[in-house]
């Protein structure tokens, strides 16, 4: 058995970023095992490029605090290794007045988490984003900029393979010994573990008898794009006022780096943890997840809001209405249907059904869990990494 210092499960954004810290540090002999051949099979490689400017968090939160310091690492670090990267800056609209107060404790929080945004009339809108429609002001966010996930996923893979860093593609884990753990490959021995597993951490943490309280529940993000010439028509990014009692942001259109205009996500209650397509992706844990929504939708009105709501969007006419509300002018004909699809991980509380809103970490004596990687994770990752290695590694 080999043993490596530290063994990081998952290859997602969080796995590299956590190893380019320690490498960083000044370690070596580190570890990443992915279950899948490639990277960015799962949300790192499917979301929507958008390095948030930490507008929307809570002040105090984790995500507070790491996403506006991430979001300048991650702009810094793609700048650096001429990735693509464009500053797309993004409008935040009312759909109606009673959205105000919501635009208005946006602005506040951003604020307080040292985010710049301007608050901006409809004369003002036009100028930035002049297909974009607004009930009196908006909020506009000059640094929320566009990447590409899998370039800077590639990207920090060279790098760390060139720093010496292993990569042992599809290995999966599958239990936990004392200083080992055990994977369909054959076990692997660590120094420090860390639980880097996107949307199967909460089972991985199970196994070292961490994160007891938590369950994951998937969401499934849908995307649409639109044809030209309404794509000529978005130049940034357009977001509606969230229900900021939830963790989702609401189908908003995003011009990505290579110009394409994306309308999503949605977030739709999904019956596996990598359930892609209609069928694609579900498994035997598909009763189970059945059960856990069931619990959630009779115990928890924000779930119940959002299980009612989200699937009439697989009906491209509810999912025309809700994009045709952050725009002056779009036709049904201009949308299209997309193959980009993504699995939001959603912890729960188990005793109280509570969504659990913040990035969450668990410390065992020989692993770490990260449990929540939830938006803005990818923009955070650099400045999450950060952290962990400050305050959760004794090292
Ligand atoms: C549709 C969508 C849109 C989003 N948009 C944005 C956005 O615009 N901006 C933003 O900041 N964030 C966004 N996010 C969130 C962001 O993508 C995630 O927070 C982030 O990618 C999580 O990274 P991760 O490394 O924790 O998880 P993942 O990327 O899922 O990586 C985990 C890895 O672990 C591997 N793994 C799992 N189980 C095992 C096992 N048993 N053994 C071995 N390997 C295992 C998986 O194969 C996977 O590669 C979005 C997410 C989605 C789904």
């Amino acid at each position: 058995m080999t043993t490596y210092d530290f063994v990081i499960c998952g290859g997602g954004i969080i796995g590299l970023s956590v190893a380019r810290e320690l490498v960083l540090r000044g370690h070596k002999n580190i570890l990443i095992f992915e279950k899948e051949p490639e990277l960015g099979k799962h949300a790192s490689g499917r979301n929507s490029g958008v390095l948030h400017a930490g507008i929307y968090y809570d002040p105090g939160t984790l995500k507070a605090r790491m996403c506006f310091e991430g979001n300048r690492l991650m702009h810094d670090y793609c700048q650096e290794r001429t990735l693509p990267l464009f500053e797309s800056g993004k409008v935040i609209v009312a759909r109606d007045e009673s959205e105000l107060p919501t635009l208005e404790e946006l602005e506040r929080r951003a604020t307080a988490n040292g985010a710049t945004v301007h608050m901006i009339d409809e004369r003002q809108l036009a100028e930035v984003e002049p297909n974009a429609k607004t009930v009196g002001k908006a909020l506009h966010s000059p640094l929320t900029t566009v990447v590409d996930p899998k370039a800077v996923l590639e990207s920090l893979r060279e790098e760390l393979q060139d720093a010496g860093v292993k990569f042992q593609f599809e290995t999966t884990f599958l239990s936990a010994g004392d200083g080992f753990v055990i994977t369909d490959q054959g076990d692997i021995g660590h120094g420090l573990f860390i639980n880097a597993a996107g949307a199967h951490s909460d089972k991985v943490a199970h196994a070292f008898g961490m994160g007891r309280k938590y369950m994951l529940i998937p969401f499934k993000g849908i995307y649409k794009t639109l044809k030209r010439p309404a794509a000529d028509m978005i130049k940034g990014s357009i977001y509606p006022v969230p229900n900021i009692k939830n963790p989702f942001l609401g189908v908003h259109f995003t011009r990505s780096v290579y110009g394409d205009v994306y309308l999503g996500p949605t977030a739709i209650p999904a019956f596996g943890r990598e359930n892609y397509g209609i069928f694609r992706g579900i498994d035997s844990e598909f009763l189970s997840i059945l059960f856990r929504d069931a619990q959630m939708f009779f115990a928890n009105s924000k779930f119940r809001g959002v299980a009612l709501e989200e699937p009439r969007k697989y009906i491209a006419k509810y999912f025309f209405e809700d994009a045709r509300k952050l725009v002056k002018a779009l036709n049904p004909t201009d949308i299209e249907s997309s193959p980009k699809a993504g699995i939001r991980p959603q912890l729960v509380n188990v005793a109280t059904k509570e969504l659990v809103m913040d990035f969450t970490i668990e410390r065992g004596r020989t692993s770490l869990h990260v449990l929540n990687s939830i938006s803005p994770a990818f923009t955070s990752s650099m400045s999450f990494a950060r952290m962990l290695v400050d305050e959760y590694m004794d090292i």
